[in-house]
């Protein structure tokens, strides 16, 4: 089953007289469990197929069909509830709440939801990412690896049907990369987490099922394993 679909899908930028094509029809399809990596040179529209696939953004043309609703014909209201209920987001900076504790934060789509989370789900997910003794920390005491394992937790807390995370190793040593991909792999072997992964490093797309290479906002090659 195709968890995603993009079809033809365009977003062009206007730069004074020049007109950047960030995304220049472009079309794949993800199934459900896939680990993809999208790698490219700087400026070749990594990131903006990714905001574009969550919600972040909008296209100027083509489908981006998720769990078969195309999302470019939501509302922005309904749209917002696609961001908080089926996608997870992990950036290369984190974007935690500087005024949340760590619990918090993880629960931070949920308490949009006016949800809560479970205890039990909340110290399952702390304990397997190594942060049960940090749960009342603010961002500002944690560490790299820390900050990125709790934006990881707020990612998966929803169980979301894509996880989309833009260069999530790129701020960290080798040691806590390795950890945040050795996560990542084992929500995907374990819960066919399906997870699409910009990456500059060679060995973490290495590490995926399938690469995707773009350039200039084009599809360059598209190898599965
Ligand atoms: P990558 O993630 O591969 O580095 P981006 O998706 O960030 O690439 O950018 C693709 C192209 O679109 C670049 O030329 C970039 O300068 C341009 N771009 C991205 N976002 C904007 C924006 N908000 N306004 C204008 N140009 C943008
Ligand atoms: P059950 O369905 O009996 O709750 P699961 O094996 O589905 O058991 O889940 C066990 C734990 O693993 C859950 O409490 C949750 O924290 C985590 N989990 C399961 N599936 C996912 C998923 N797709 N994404 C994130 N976490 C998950």
């Amino acid at each position: 089953m195709n968890i995603l679909e993009v079809r033809n899908l365009k977003k062009y930028y206007k730069l004074g007289d020049n007109l950047v094509k960030a995304v220049d029809d472009v079309s794949f399809s993800v199934e459900k469990g896939e680990f993809l990596a999208i790698i490219g040179p700087s400026g070749s529209g990594k990131s903006t197929l990714l905001h574009l696939i969550g919600g972040v953004d909008r296209k100027d043309s083509g489908e981006i069909i998720v769990g078969g609703e195309d999302i470019t014909k939501l509302s922005n209201e309904r749209l917002a509830i696609y961001r908080r209920r089926e996608v997870g987001i992990i950036y290369q900076f984190y974007n935690l709440i500087a005024t949340l504790n760590v619990e918090e934060n993880i629960s931070i789509s949920k308490r949009l939801d006016d949800k809560t989370v479970e205890k039990e789900e909340m110290d399952e997910i702390l304990r397997r990412m190594g942060l049960l003794n940090r749960r009342n920390n603010l961002p500002n005491q944690l560490s790299g690896g820390e900050m990125q394992r709790t934006s990881i937790a707020r990612a998966l807390i929803n169980r979301p049907s894509l996880v989309l995370a833009d260069e999530p190793t790129g701020n960290l040593d080798t040691k806590n990369s390795d950890e945040i991909i050795n996560i990542l792999r084992e929500f995907n072997k374990n819960y066919k987490q399906t997870i699409i992964l910009i990456t500059h490093n060679p060995e973490i797309a290495n590490q995926a099922d399938r690469v995707i290479e773009l350039v200039d906002g084009k599809i360059k090659s598209d190898v599965r394993k």
